[in-house]
């Protein structure tokens, strides 16, 4: 219902975007075509900045790269606008992976940073080569022909830069709902879950940043033969911050905010050019910045989220599971009951002078619940993490499913079969919680970008969405799946973390302090629920400090004390056990 209305509102601009040009003067035409290829920067913006969480500055010298590209294929080499076309995409495309390959492994701002120096040394590139008119630019540059239609007019260029704003819009939103956009989105927070996901960041971030580097493409491949005159000033550190302000008034988390921010930074400017000589008599024209600034400072005062999130509140929720015929999605074969599924050999790990975890052996058995139990400090977390491949193994051998897991990334160890739990809750608190199911089942799905923008992976979502919401129902999550992650209490937000872990397929689960902070009846909850996993043939390594939440539940118990391994026996013997008693005792004292 909500869905036939929202393509009803999709159509009804598209209609009014196709009337435009019979009913508004030919310079607002020309306003709208500027605004079209803006609007293609900033949803690639919107993607990688307001998504991802990758901000940059130097998206305008992607657009200059791939206008230069055109103007010298069409008005130095006189070849057709097609051809420069084709050379626009392929450079800025190559450029960006270039780029992208060497700045995205650089951490928080200094990739911002990075942006900048590259978005001004493109720029001076520009203006200092001779067979690109140095900084006097490129004049006379034809417009694109259509068949033996030449797109000169600003009204004739209009459906061109339109219909290729519109169909990149359906492209994004196709994308953002598939299984690489659900990576993309899952990308800001932090990579450790997407890792333990085993989903690639490195790869993600590499995508977004070369899509948004396409759309600049496209966009200066426009404006080129729109302009018809390019110089590198339209390319340069400032446009670069216009673009990130449009992303931004807009609400960057949405590529139709691209568009709404490319719109209203555009009018605005031109706003301010037309009245504000009219109220200065005619003062100089850096005042027009400084006014641009302020509202660009009090709007975000007012709607730090853009526009798109402000009139979303109005708008009913999009509830929507992909249809068809759902072939269930493979699963693993679980080994057989008492195979030595995980063994842990002789595995040291020192922090400096400190051994957290000292010579340390243990096997998990196939459909057990083991607990690894001991007071703070005695290097749990630090064994969880070398299982999971958070931490390197410093010593020792650990063996998963009859391999070798030791220096494995632990996005590899996920896709081997081990699914992890946090012990601060990770989630994606603006996703729903179908959305954050699905992120645990990425590496069970193949679409890659291509197949999720074109919605050619309707039959994997389907099957991919079925089991989602099959594991929500396992751990009693069924009720509203499509309710925002962040709005469920502790318990079951840990619930949910169990769901997204089963959605892996796993063939052992590792649970840090499951039971931590949660209230009584939450803890009996979270029992039944393992419990009920073990019977159906999951095997569950268990990391606690809480000793009654693990006395009831476990099958065998390991305990850990000052990084060594103290014993290792049945619960009824562990309680019993007054080695176990004193270090627990003294770890209170
Ligand atoms: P537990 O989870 O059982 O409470 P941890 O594995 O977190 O214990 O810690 C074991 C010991 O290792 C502690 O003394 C802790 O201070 C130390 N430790 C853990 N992680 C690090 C680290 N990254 N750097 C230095 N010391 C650490
Ligand atoms: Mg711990």
């Amino acid at each position: 219902m909500t869905l036939a209305r929202l393509r009803l509102a999709a159509l009804v601009a598209v209609l009014c975007l196709a009337a435009a040009p019979f009913l508004v003067s030919s310079f607002s035409v020309t306003l709208l075509n500027y605004i079209g290829v803006y609007a293609l920067v900033a949803i690639g913006l919107a993607l990688l900045t307001g998504i991802g969480g990758i901000i940059s500055f130097g998206q305008a010298a992607f657009v200059g790269i791939a206008a230069y590209s055109s103007a010298w294929v069409s008005a130095v080499s006189g070849y057709s606008p097609w051809l420069g076309l084709c050379l626009a995409v392929v450079l800025t495309c190559s450029v960006a992976a270039f780029l992208g390959l060497i700045t995205l492994r650089l951490r928080g701002h200094f990739l911002s940073l990075s942006t900048i120096a590259w978005g001004l040394a493109i720029y001076f590139l520009f203006g200092n080569i001779p067979t690109l008119g140095n900084f006097n630019g490129i004049a006379a540059i034809p417009p694109i022909p259509i068949g033996s239609l030449k797109l000169s007019g600003s009204a004739q260029i209009y459906y061109l830069i339109w219909a290729i704003v519109v169909v990149c819009l359906v492209l994004s939103y196709n994308l953002l709902n598939s299984r690489m956009g659900r990576a993309l989105r899952a990308l800001r927070g932090g990579k450790i879950l997407v890792e333990s996901l085993g989903i690639n960041a490195f790869r993600v971030k590499l995508a977004a940043f070369v899509i948004a580097a396409f759309l600049a493409s496209l966009s200066g491949w426009l404006y080129a033969h729109l302009s018809t005159f390019i110089s590198p000033s339209p390319f340069g550190a400032e446009m670069g911050i216009e673009y990130l302000m449009m992303a931004m008034v807009g609400g960057s988390g949405s590529p139709i905010g691209g568009v709404l921010g490319a719109a209203l930074v555009t009018l605005l400017k031109n706003g301010i050019q037309d009245y504000l000589p009219l109220i200065t008599k005619g003062a100089s024209g850096e005042l027009e910045i400084v006014v641009f600034s302020t509202l660009f400072i009090l709007f975000l005062q007012r709607a730090p989220r853009g526009i798109v999130p402000f009139v979303a509140r109005f708008m009913p929720q999009l509830r929507h599971v992909a249809p068809g015929t759902i072939a269930k999605l493979p699963v693993r074969a679980q080994p057989a009951p008492g195979y030595p599924l995980l063994i842990v050999q002789d595995v040291e790990r020192r922090f400096g002078g400190l051994i957290a975890v000292n010579h340390v052996s243990f096997e998990v058995n196939a459909g057990e619940i083991l607990g690894l139990i001991g007071p703070n400090g005695a290097g749990k977390s630090t064994m969880f993490n070398l299982l999971t491949g958070a931490l390197r193994v410093g010593q020792g051998q650990i063996t998963f499913a009859g391999q070798g897991i030791c220096g494995q990334s632990q996005s590899h160890i996920a896709r081997a079969g081990i699914a992890r739990t946090f012990q601060h809750v990770k989630l994606r608190p603006r996703m729903t919680l179908l959305d954050n199911v699905l992120l645990g089942a990425h590496p069970r799905l193949h679409a890659g970008l291509l197949r999720g923008a074109l919605r050619l992976d309707r039959v994997e979502e389907a099957s991919a969405h079925a089991e989602a919401l099959r594991q929500l129902a396992r751990v009693g999550l069924s009720d509203d799946p499509f309710m925002l992650a962040g709005n469920l209490p502790l318990g079951k937000q840990r619930l949910l973390e169990i769901a997204r872990a089963l959605a892996a397929d796993p063939l052992l689960l590792v649970l840090d302090e499951p039971a931590a902070g949660l209230r009584r009846q939450e803890k009996l909850r979270m029992a039944e629920l393992l419990i009920a996993l073990r019977d159906e043939h999951l095997t569950i390594l268990l990391v606690e400090h809480d000793m009654e939440f693990v006395m009831g539940l476990v099958d065998r118990i390991v305990v850990m004390d000052f990084g060594s391994k103290l014993c290792e026996d049945a619960p009824a013997a562990i309680r019993a056990d007054p080695r176990v008693q004193e270090a627990y005792l003294g770890s209170i004292a």
